[in-house]
């Protein structure tokens, strides 16, 4: 019955599409047709246009244009560092937590742990570069603010294990780039009491 009452709707849909079917191929329909597609070329054209005298958003490899001294702009995740803190044992803020390592969606962070408590710290701390898809999770979840990434974006190398950062590394990238880290540590501390406080 369901059946029987299935095809004589599909029978019903099919003969309402034919009719819809000869009616488009009538003059009115062509002419509708013709109309149609002329405008969506008129539309088409239209955002062409206006994307041509937009203003860029993508930039040219900086050296191409010359501009040696370009930086990204803020927000940009580039290198990793390490934030160095004299006070603790290893120089770093790093308290060897391994929570950056386990939400690692890529498994491209590998800690070595030291010490105990107050005094746990990163014997070594790996980054393959290589594997990282800069989706800034480690960052995010450090309790320490330890880690963070620079505006370096010359990452490129011809050798695979050349893209394996070394607590080393990381040490002098955050030397490198102080007031980049200083800036983003203000951020994120700022953002924590905010969240802490939320009146
Ligand atoms: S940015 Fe994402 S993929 Fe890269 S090391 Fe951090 S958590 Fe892993
Ligand atoms: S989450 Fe932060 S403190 Fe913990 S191991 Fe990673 S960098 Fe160090």
């Amino acid at each position: 019955m369901h059946n029987h009452e299935g095809t004589s709707q599909l029978a019903t849909g099919d003969s309402r599409l034919g009719t819809k079917r000869r009616a488009d191929t009538s003059l009115l329909g062509l002419l509708r047709l013709i109309l149609q597609g002329a405008w969506s070329i008129c539309v088409g054209l239209y955002i062409t246009a206006l994307n041509f005298v937009r203003p860029g958003v993508c930039e040219r490899y900086p050296r191409r244009d010359g501009k040696p001294d370009w930086k990204p702009r803020p927000g940009y995740r580039g290198d990793f560092a390490l934030i160095s803190d004299p006070e603790r044992p290893g120089g770093l803020r790093c308290i060897a937590c391994l929570q950056c390592q386990n939400i690692c969606p890529d498994q491209c962070i590998h800690i070595t742990p030291e010490g105990k408590g107050k005094e746990r710290h990163p014997k070594q701390f790996l980054i393959d570069v290589g594997l990282c898809m800069y989706c800034w999770l480690c960052v995010e979840v450090c309790p320490a603010s330890a880690i963070t990434m620079t505006p370096d974006y010359e990452t490129a190398t011809d050798r695979p294990e050349k893209l394996i950062r070394d607590i080393e590394y990381l040490r002098e990238r955050g030397k490198e780039f102080p007031e980049v880290l200083r800036v983003e540590m203000q951020l994120r501390e700022s953002r924590e009491s905010e969240v802490a406080s939320p009146e």
